[in-house]
């Protein structure tokens, strides 16, 4: 099950002290996200309800009993041994909102293909659940029964939809057609819940954010196929699903090689881009022929007196103040600008394309400079909550109007303006114009 970045996931500061409340259950969602998720959570239980109203009376097979045994013993398995397989590298970048995959959707698939709807939640719960106190219970609560919530839901439907379609088979084996229809039922349900969730509580949702990658909805498609391998194989001779571990195993690992190629990439304070990352993505985009009619602009941007942050109130709350603004800059800009944390307190962004008619770049720096002049960070001072206000920024930037400029010219022209933006007294935006 793909731990995608679920309901929280929204960029940007919490909100002032009225939220406060809110935010110890509910991380300080909006309402459409906190509604969606309560909707869901119910519906969960309603289907759960059912699901004992209809098994229980007629008792459990003893087969089931024996497939909900070994399912669920791989899955407890599964998690331990990818736990082992992570070690070090994935608990030092553990926070709640790394988005991981942990493929036990192989066992919850081939648990909603297999047993009664009542054994297949049962089994979604137990492991997840397992998962998420082995792995210190890092994501919120409500988060988490949200992803069980989605989960036993979509394993419900796709094991409805699967004994619909094949009912009437020989031997009770599992047909092709039965497990396509349920793989696509299930990821409808949990890719459509999860990207719900994300798109009611994203201030600027768009398609790519709330669906994600395409990279990881395929590896978790491919987890759901595995699981219906297991399916077929538990029929065949329950002992064969031993063989799905080792190769699963693998496969995990693989995904941690993955994420650790983007780890090396990201800022681990701010969450965007690293300094190297940030210029060899802009140096190659730079090189590349302007678009026509278009320009591109580089920005750099350097918080005023920040030093008095950290000896006012410490380096902790100066780092999360800088998060705060990563947060912010991401929030005022689109999804193809390049954005990076340059060093310390300066921030850099490579502004893709031109927007129609606007002054560029000096709009959007301008939006820029105001948001965060507007931004009240809050953080925990040791007497109770306190807000920072009156934060502000400086920034230079410089216009790309000709094919074949190199970055390097492009941020000294760009730094040149920054450091007249500084002179000029600060909380100001200054641009250079090309020689
Ligand atoms: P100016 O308006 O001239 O830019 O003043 P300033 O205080 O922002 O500039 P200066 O370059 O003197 O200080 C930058 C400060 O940023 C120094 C350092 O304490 C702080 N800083 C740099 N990196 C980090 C970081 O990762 N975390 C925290 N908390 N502070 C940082
Ligand atoms: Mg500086
Ligand atoms: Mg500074």
């Amino acid at each position: 099950m793909a731990v995608a970045s679920s309901a929280s996931d929204r960029p940007g500061p919490p909100g002032g002290r009225s939220e406060r409340t809110r935010d110890s259950t509910f991380g300080g969602l909006p309402l459409g996200a906190i509604a969606l998720v309560v909707a869901v959570d119910v519906v969960a239980g309603v289907a759960l309800v059912i699901a004992v109203v209809v098994t229980v009376p007629d008792g459990f097979e003893p087969t089931q009993i024996g497939w909900t045994a070994i399912l669920t013993a791989l899955g407890l398995l599964h998690v331990e041994f990818g736990l082992r397989i992570e070690g070090y590298e994935r608990a030092r970048r553990r926070t709640p909102d790394v988005v991981f995959i942990d493929l036990l959707s192989v066992w919850t698939f081939a648990a909603s293909l297999l047993l009664s709807p009542l054994l297949a939640a049962a089994h979604v719960v137990v492991v997840d659940l397992y998962s998420w106190w082995r792995r210190g219970r890092l994501r919120p609560r409500y988060r988490q029964l949200f992803t069980v919530a989605t989960i036993v839901l979509a394993a419900l439907a796709a094991g409805a939809v699967a004994r619909w379609a094949g009912t009437g088979t020989p031997n009770g084996s599992m047909p092709v057609f039965a497990s396509g229809l349920a793989i696509l039922v299930y990821t409808t349900i949990n890719t459509g819940l999860v990207a719900g969730a994300i798109a009611v509580s994203s201030p600027r949702p768009t398609l790519a954010t709330t669906l994600g990658r395409w990279d990881e909805n395929l590896l978790e498609i491919c987890g759901l196929v595995l699981g219906a391998l297991v399916a077929a194989a538990m029929t065949l001779q329950p002992l064969l699903v031993l063989f799905v571990l080792p190769p699963l195993l693998v496969l995990h690992r693989s995904v941690l090689v993955r994420e650790l190629a983007e780890s090396s990439r990201t800022d681990p304070k701010t969450g965007l881009l690293n300094a190297q990352a940030w210029q060899a993505d802009a140096a190659q985009l730079v090189r590349g022929p302007l678009p026509r009619g278009g320009r591109r602009a580089v920005l750099v941007l350097d918080l005023d007196h920040f030093k008095a942050v950290n000896d006012t109130h410490g380096h902790l709350v100066g780092d999360h103040v800088l998060a705060a603004v990563a947060a912010a800059l991401r929030g005022e800009l689109r999804q193809q600008d390049l954005v990076g944390r340059f060093g310390g307190e300066e921030f850099v962004v490579l502004l893709g394309t031109t927007p129609n008619g606007e002054p560029f770049p000096l709009a959007v720096a301008e939006r820029i400079r105001r948001r965060l002049a507007a931004l009240r960070v809050e953080f925990d001072a040791p007497d109770g909550p306190a807000a920072l206000p009156g934060l502000t920024v400086s920034i230079g930037a410089a216009v790309q109007h000709e094919d074949g400029v190199d970055l390097r010219s492009l941020l000294q022209r760009a730094d040149a303006a920054l450091f007249a933006a500084k002179s000029a007294g600060r909380n100001t935006v200054r641009i250079n114009a090309p020689a």
